[in-house]
C-alpha cells in the first residue's frame, strides 16, 4: 500500500497541474467505454452480485452516466475560486479569497452492494478535484472496480492516478495509514474502526455508513403510487441498499388497504437468475441471507405476522431470499430497529402523522426516508421534522440517483457528503488567501504597542460597534481629540 501510494503522490503532481477540459475529456471518453462495454460490464456485475441483469444494466450504468455527466459539468463551478467581503469595516481594506486544492491521494474503502457505483462513482469526484485515488473494494465484489480501473486507464487517465488494490479490512487499515483523506462506505461498526484509525494520523474520513429508512404513508396518500414505490424501494437490489425502505408506517384509516396492496405486489414479483427476466435475483452471501433470516424469524417468535415470503426460496439455489412483508411488528424487534438490508417489508399501523413522525424518528440511523400524501405542505412539515438526511416526498429511493443533490447521514448514519458540491469539496482543502491591497508602509495594529493606539482602539470600537448614539457621539469626539 505505501508503495502504491507514493506512485498516486507522483502521479498526481502532475494531474493536478491540469485543467479541467482535461479532465472533462476523459471522463466524457470514459462513459463512452462505458456504454460501449455495457454487456461485459453487466457479466461482471451480476457475477459478483446474483442481481438481474436489467437491474444492474438500470441502475449501475445510470448511475454512472449520469454522475459522470453532473461531474464533467458542474466540478469546475463548485470548485471556482470565491472571493469574500469582510463584514467589518476595520478589514474591508483588504482582498480576501478562497481556492480549493486537491487533498493529494485519497482512499475510497467500499461495500459490496453496488459495486462500480461505489468505488468508480465515488473516485470521479475526487480525480476531477485534482486527485489520485487508491479505490479498496469489497473482498466480495473486487472485479467490477478493477474492471472500472481499467476503462478509466484507456479513456486516458494517467498511469498510477487511478488504482485497486484488493483485500481484506487489513488492506483498507493500510490505506488509512497512508492516504490523505479516507472515503468510507459500509457498516457502523467498520465506520467507527475507520475513524479511530484514521484519528492517529488525523487525516480528514467521510462516513456513508447504515441505514434503516421509514416511509410514512399518510391517509389522504395515492394508495397505489404508495404501495409501488414501497415496494420497489424496499426490494430493489434485493433490498441490499443503504436507502431501501426498511420500515413502513400506515394510519390506521388506509392501513388495510395499503397492506393488501403491497402483498399483491410482491407476490407478483418474480424471482430467479441474473440472466432470465426477473425482478429480483439472489443475495450477495450466504452470511447476509442468514442475517436477514434470523432478524425475520426472531420478530415472528415475538408475534410478528408474516403475510408472504419469510423464507429462503425453496426452489431456486443460491442465495435466495424470498420477498417478505411482515405486519404486526414494533419497535423491540430487530427487524425494526437494526438495519436488516435484505427484501423484507415490515409495516405498522399508526393513528396519525404525529405517531408516524415519532416511531420514524425513533432509530440511531437517519439517511433517508419517504412520505406519501397528497397535502403538500403536510407533506414540507413532516419532511422538516424527519430527522434524516433526505426525504422523497410521494417517492422512494430516487435522491441517490440525482448526484446534484447532497446525500448523508445523520446519527449513525454518519456524516460527509455524497453529491453535490459538498461531494467534491469534501475531496479539497480550502485555502483562504489575504492579500494588502496599499502598500502602507506600516498597519496601525504593529508595533510599538503604545498606551495612545489602545485608547485610540477602544474608541473606534465604540464608534463602529456600540448601538447607542451618545456613545458613539463620545467616541468620535474622543478620537478627534486624541
Ligand atoms: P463493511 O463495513 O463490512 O465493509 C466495507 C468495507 O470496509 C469493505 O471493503 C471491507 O473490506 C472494509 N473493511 C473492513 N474492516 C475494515 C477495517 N478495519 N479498516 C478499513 N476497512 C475495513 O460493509 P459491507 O458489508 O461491505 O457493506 C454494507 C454496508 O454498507 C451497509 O451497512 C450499508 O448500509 C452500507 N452502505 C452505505 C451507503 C451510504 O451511502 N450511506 C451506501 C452503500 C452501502
Amino acid at each position: 500500500m505505501a508503495a502504491a501510494v507514493a506512485r498516486a503522490r507522483q502521479a498526481q503532481a502532475l494531474w493536478q497541474a491540469s485543467s479541467f477540459a482535461e479532465r472533462r475529456r476523459i471522463l466524457y471518453k470514459l462513459r463512452d467505454l462505458l456504454l460501449d462495454d455495457s454487456e461485459r460490464l453487466a457479466d461482471i456485475l451480476t457475477g459478483e452480485t446474483g442481481r438481474p441483469r436489467a437491474e444492474v444494466c438500470g441502475n449501475e450504468l445510470f448511475y454512472l452516466c449520469n454522475a459522470i455527466g453532473m461531474w464533467a459539468k458542474k466540478a469546475e463551478e463548485y470548485l471556482r475560486p470565491e472571493t469574500i467581503r469582510p463584514h467589518f469595516p476595520l478589514v474591508k481594506a483588504k482582498k480576501v479569497g478562497c481556492t480549493y486544492q486537491p487533498r493529494g491521494v485519497i482512499g475510497i474503502i467500499s461495500p459490496w452492494n453496488f459495486p462500480l457505483t461505489m468505488t468508480l462513482g465515488e473516485a470521479i469526484p475526487a480525480l476531477m478535484a485534482g486527485n489520485a485515488a487508491i479505490i479498496k473494494p469489497s473482498e466480495l465484489t473486487p472485479l467490477s472496480a478493477l474492471y472500472g480501473a481499467e476503462l478509466a486507464a484507456k479513456a486516458g487517465l494517467p498511469k498510477n492516478l487511478l488504482q485497486v488494490t484488493v483485500g481484506y479490512g487489513e488492506t483498507g487499515e493500510a490505506l488509512i495509514d497512508h492516504a490523505d483523506m479516507i472515503a468510507f462506505t459500509g457498516s457502523v461498526e467498520t465506520g467507527k474502526r475507520v475513524m479511530r484509525r484514521a484519528a492517529e494520523r488525523l487525516i480528514p474520513v467521510s462516513l456513508e455508513l447504515g441505514g434503516k429508512d421509514p416511509l410514512i404513508v399518510l391517509k389522504d396518500a395515492d394508495l397505489d403510487r404508495a404501495a409501488g414505490a414501497c415496494v420497489w424501494g424496499a426490494l430493489m437490489n434485493c433490498g441490499q441498499i443503504c436507502t431501501s425502505i426498511e420500515r413502513v408506517y400506515v394510519e390506521a384509516p388506509v392501513y388495510q388497504q395499503f397492506v393488501d396492496k403491497v402483498v399483491e405486489r410482491v407476490r407478483a414479483i418474480r424471482q430467479g437468475a441474473s440472466g432470465d427476466e426477473v425482478d429480483l435475483g439472489s443475495l450477495t452471501s450466504e452470511p447476509q441471507l442468514n442475517k436477514i433470516a434470523a432478524q425475520v424469524d426472531e420478530a415472528l417468535a415475538r408475534g410478528a405476522k408474516l403475510l408472504t415470503g419469510g423464507r429462503r426460496n425453496p426452489v431456486l439455489s443460491g442465495f435466495y431470499y424470498e420477498p417478505t412483508v411482515l405486519v404486526d411488528v414494533d419497535h423491540s424487534m430487530g427487524i425494526m430497529s437494526e438495519e436488516t438490508f435484505g427484501p423484507v417489508i415490515p409495516i405498522m399501523k399508526v393513528r396519525d402523522a404525529n405517531d408516524a413522525l415519532r416511531l420514524a424518528n425513533d432509530s440511531r440511523y437517519g439517511l433517508s426516508a419517504s412520505v406519501f400524501t397528497q397535502n403538500r405542505a403536510v407533506a414540507q412539515d413532516i419532511a422538516g421534522r424527519l430527522d434524516s438526511g433526505a426525504v422523497c416526498v410521494n417517492d422512494s429511493l430516487v435522491n441517490f440517483i440525482i448526484p446534484d443533490a447532497p446525500m448523508g447521514g445523520r446519527k449513525q448514519s454518519g456524516f460527509g457528503q455524497r453529491h453535490g458540491a459538498e461531494g467534491i469539496r469534501k475531496f479539497c482543502h480550502k485555502k483562504t488567501t489575504v492579500t494588502d491591497r496599499f502598500g502602507l508602509k506600516a498597519e496601525f495594529p504593529w508595533y510599538p504597542a503604545t498606551r495612545k493606539k489602545a485608547a485610540q482602539l477602544g474608541h473606534l470600537l465604540n464608534l463602529l460597534c456600540h448601538s447607542g448614539w451618545r456613545h458613539k457621539l463620545k467616541a468620535f469626539k474622543d478620537l478627534i481629540k486624541s
